[in-house]
Order: structure tokens, then C-alpha cells, then sequence
């Protein structure tokens, strides 16, 4: 006897099933809708890519690439080993310079959806395969007014998919009388400026320095890190570490002039598009090619796992990877999969904004007879045409079981053709919830369901 096999998905990744899968379609089309608007367009990027390449951009001592990728040798890869991707920076940085987008006119201005893949621990809100919606500007300018609007850009997305965006009064603070709700139910945006390649090493040395002080109050993870990585300590989550932590030096404090002016200016800018913001002056972000602007948007109801977008501005990224000299570039990637989550645990959702009452009205044809077979085949035709979503069984069926299936399917309509409705060419529509039923022409039907149904 052979032996029962059972296949199941690999640790860390998931199978995305209906109607969950259908909020990510909607979700992903909302970004490409809401995206053109801003002069984005799309870019394909291939899932793998060389080892290289986000040893290089990433960095080589951060967690994702020391620890999580997924790396294999490949006769294509020549010499080195190629990785499935952990991130979409790195790939956008590389397509810009191969294909000499720097000759563009204006800025390039990109977006990009897909699978990403990191080894960590999975929980709820992290997995090994994870899904990204992200967008990248890549110019000579790095004029604060575009970190401003790429933030105004994805707050009005968050706002569109059904999350609950605060509004800010002209300082930037959430407006008062949404305070209330702003932080319990609201998505709050984090920002910071982390400095440049000139006044950011003088800092990382203090902050070394302040470290090896409190060396003794720190876990064995933050200890490594004084050394290999110090501004990654004040991402740290441990309880025990968050009084010393606090008394560290601040970034904005040891900022050079034309960083600190950059970030007053992105502030005020953010208060020009009425976007609400709060300072974190701990959001250091894990990938080494950040300078200045940095963001982190977290949302509600989501445990420790609550960030669904982070950014920020690598303008020197480019150069690094062997590009232009003196490329810009701000981009962030949305957590497909968190921001899902987000989404279910939102009364909203619940209610339907943005959710289930956008799928298309559900007709269910149920015939009875094998002459009333061929009409049904046409009329689905139709109704598919008109953009409505069409059950028809391909077996026939007692009426009263069709209709028992149409009410489990969710359907909002049956349609009946028996003996009666082929002879007459008067359609029977039962309106499944209240029961009510109309006959009406097959030329009339279609126009009557998308009224009613609001297409
Ligand atoms: P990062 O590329 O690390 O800046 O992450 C950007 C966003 O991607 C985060 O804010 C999360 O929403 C999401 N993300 C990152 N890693 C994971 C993961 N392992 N599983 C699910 N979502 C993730």
C-alpha cells in the first residue's frame, strides 16, 4: 500500500485565500488607480536578482542580509550567488541605471507590487513570504516637497482603502477633537531625519560613545550592536533597555545645517497638505541606505507588528550601486499583508466601505429542464458582459436546492428558467434576501440588475 502523502505549505508562508484574496486585488488596484494620479508608473522587477546587490544597497551586516535571505547558486549567477529578493529598493536603483533612466525628463517616479521573501521569525503580521506595494522617485532634486508629497500620497491611499487617516491642524498635530480617535483606531505616521554621510558618523561616534556608558543596562543583541550597528539600538522593543535608551543622544540635536533645514522644511511641507505627523527620534530604520527623511506608519489592532509602511530618502544609493553621481531618491513599501490585517480588524471593513460591497452583485441562474439549458448559457453570457457575477450550475437542479445554493454562494439574485419562462420569454428574478420576485424580458433584465444593483 502506498503511503498517504501530505503536502503542506512551508513554514513562514501562506496560502492568500478568497475573499481575502479579493481585498488584495482591490487593495493593489486602488494603489495603481491613486498612483497614476501622482505621474507613477508601474515597474516589473524580476523576483531574484545577484547577492550582490542587496549586499551592497541593504549592507551587509543588517539582519536581512547577514541572516534572512534566501540564497542559492546558479549557473546564471557567474562567480557569485543570487538571492530572491528581500526588498524592491535595491532591483528599482539597479533598472534605473541599466536601462539609463537618469537621461528621463523630470523626475522618474516608479511603483512597483509583488512578493518579497526574509527569513524571520513568523507571527502574526510577519512572514517569510510577504507581499509589498512600493514606490520610488529617482531625480536630481531632493527638495522636501517631494518626501511631503509622497507621504500626502499614501495617507490619501490608506484613506481610500478604508484605514482611518487623522487630519492635522496647521502645526501638524492631529486636529483636536479627532484626538480622541486618532492613535485607537487611526493610522499614525512616525517621522524623523537620521542626517547624511557628513553629519551622521560624528553622531553615530556620540551615540557609540553614550552606548558603551550604559553598555551594562543593554541585552546581548544591543551589546553586539554598539560595535556593528549602535543607531539599530534604538529600534529596540526589550523592556529592560528602554530607560537607557532614553537617556541617548537625539539625531536632530547633531544634525549639520542643510540637514536640519532639510527636515524643517519636509515638517513644514507636511503642514502645507494638512498631513498629521509625530517626531520619533528612535526611528532609525533597519537598512543602511537611508539618509535624512525617515517614515513609519503604523496602523491599529495589529499587536507588535503594527508598522505598514516605511520609507525614507537614499540619496547617495544610486552612486553606491554604480550610477550617476548625484541622483536622489525617496521611495517606501506598504506591507501588503499587515495592511490587510488592518483593514479586517477596522469596523469600516466590517461595514463595507472599501470591502465586500464593492464585489460584484452575484446573479444566480438556475434552470430547470434541459431546454432551459442553452437560454441560461446565453444569459450568463450577457450578464458577464454587463459586469455582474454569474453562478450557473452545470448539472440541473431542483429549485428549491438551486435556491438553497444561490442564498449560500451570496447570491443577491436567482433568476429562474423553467418550462414556463422558455415559452412565455418572461424571466423569473427572485431578489434573494426579501424574497420578491419580477418577471421581466431578457432584454430588460440586464439593464434592471444593474440598476438595482447599482452598476
Ligand atoms: P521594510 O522593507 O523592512 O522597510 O518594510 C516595509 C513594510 O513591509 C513594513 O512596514 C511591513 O509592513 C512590511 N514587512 C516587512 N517585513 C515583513 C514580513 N516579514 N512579513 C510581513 N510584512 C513585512
Amino acid at each position: 500500500m502506498t503511503e498517504k502523502i501530505r503536502f503542506r505549505a512551508i513554514k513562514g508562508v501562506r496560502d492568500i485565500l478568497p475573499p481575502e484574496s479579493e481585498l488584495c486585488n482591490r487593495v493593489e488596484q486602488t494603489a495603481r488607480e491613486l498612483f497614476a494620479t501622482y505621474g507613477y508608473d508601474e515597474i516589473r522587477l524580476p523576483i531574484f536578482e545577484q547577492t550582490e546587490l542587496f549586499a551592497r544597497s541593504v549592507g551587509a551586516d543588517t539582519e536581512i542580509v547577514s541572516k534572512e535571505m534566501y540564497t542559492f547558486a546558479d549557473a546564471g549567477a557567474g562567480e557569485g550567488t543570487i538571492s530572491l529578493r528581500p526588498e524592491a529598493t535595491a532591483s528599482v536603483c539597479r533598472a534605473y541605471i541599466e536601462h539609463g533612466m537618469h537621461t528621463s525628463p523630470g523626475d522618474v517616479k516608479l511603483y512597483y507590487i509583488g512578493p518579497m521573501f526574509r527569513r524571520e521569525r513568523p507571527q502574526k503580521g510577519r512572514y517569510r513570504q510577504f507581499y509589498q506595494i512600493g514606490a520610488e522617485v529617482l531625480g536630481q532634486s531632493d527638495a522636501p516637497g517631494i518626501d511631503a508629497e509622497v507621504i500626502e500620497m499614501l495617507l490619501r491611499f490608506f484613506r481610500r482603502v478604508g484605514l482611518d487617516v487623522p487630519l492635522a491642524d496647521a502645526s501638524g498635530e492631529v486636529a483636536r477633537g479627532q484626538s480622541s480617535r486618532a492613535g485607537a483606531t487611526s493610522v499614525t505616521l512616525f517621522i524623523n531625519s537620521i542626517g547624511c554621510p557628513q553629519c551622521r558618523p560624528k553622531y553615530v561616534e556620540r551615540l557609540r560613545g553614550a552606548l558603551e556608558k550604559v553598555r551594562d543596562r543593554l541585552g546581548a543583541d544591543s551589546q553586539r550592536r554598539i560595535q556593528t550597528n549602535p543607531l539599530r539600538v534604538l529600534d529596540s522593543k526589550l523592556e529592560s533597555e528602554q530607560a537607557a535608551i532614553e537617556t541617548l543622544p537625539r539625531v536632530a540635536d547633531h544634525l549639520c545645517v542643510a540637514c536640519r533645514d532639510h527636515y524643517a522644511e519636509f515638517q513644514q511641507q507636511l503642514r502645507l497638505r494638512g498631513v498629521a505627523f509625530t517626531e520619533n527620534w528612535r526611528l532609525v530604520r533597519g537598512l543602511d541606505y537611508y539618509t535624512r527623511t525617515t517614515f513609519e506608519i503604523t496602523a491599529p489592532g495589529l499587536g507588535a507588528q503594527n508598522a505598514v509602511c516605511g520609507g525614507g530618502r537614499y540619496d547617495g544609493l544610486i552612486e553606491l550601486l554604480g550610477g550617476p553621481k548625484q541622483v536622489k531618491g525617496i521611495g517606501f513599501a506598504i506591507g501588503t499583508d499587515r495592511l490587510i490585517l488592518a483593514l479586517q480588524e477596522t469596523e469600516r471593513q466590517a461595514s463595507g466601505r472599501g470591502g465586500a460591497c464593492l464585489a460584484p452583485t452575484t446573479v444566480f441562474v438556475a434552470w430547470m429542464g434541459a431546454a432551459a439549458y442553452p437560454p441560461a448559457v446565453r444569459l450568463a453570457r450577457r450578464l458577464r458582459e454587463a459586469g455582474l457575477r454569474v453562478e450557473l450550475p452545470h448539472t440541473e437542479q431542483k429549485l428549491k436546492k438551486a435556491l438553497g445554493l444561490a442564498d449560500k454562494l451570496g447570491a443577491r439574485f436567482a433568476i429562474i428558467l423553467g418550462e414556463d419562462e422558455i415559452s412565455s420569454g418572461q424571466f423569473t428574478v427572485k431578489h434573494l434576501a426579501t424574497g420578491e420576485q419580477t418577471k421581466l424580458a431578457e432584454v430588460d433584465l440586464v439593464a434592471h440588475l444593474r440598476a438595482v444593483s447599482g452598476g
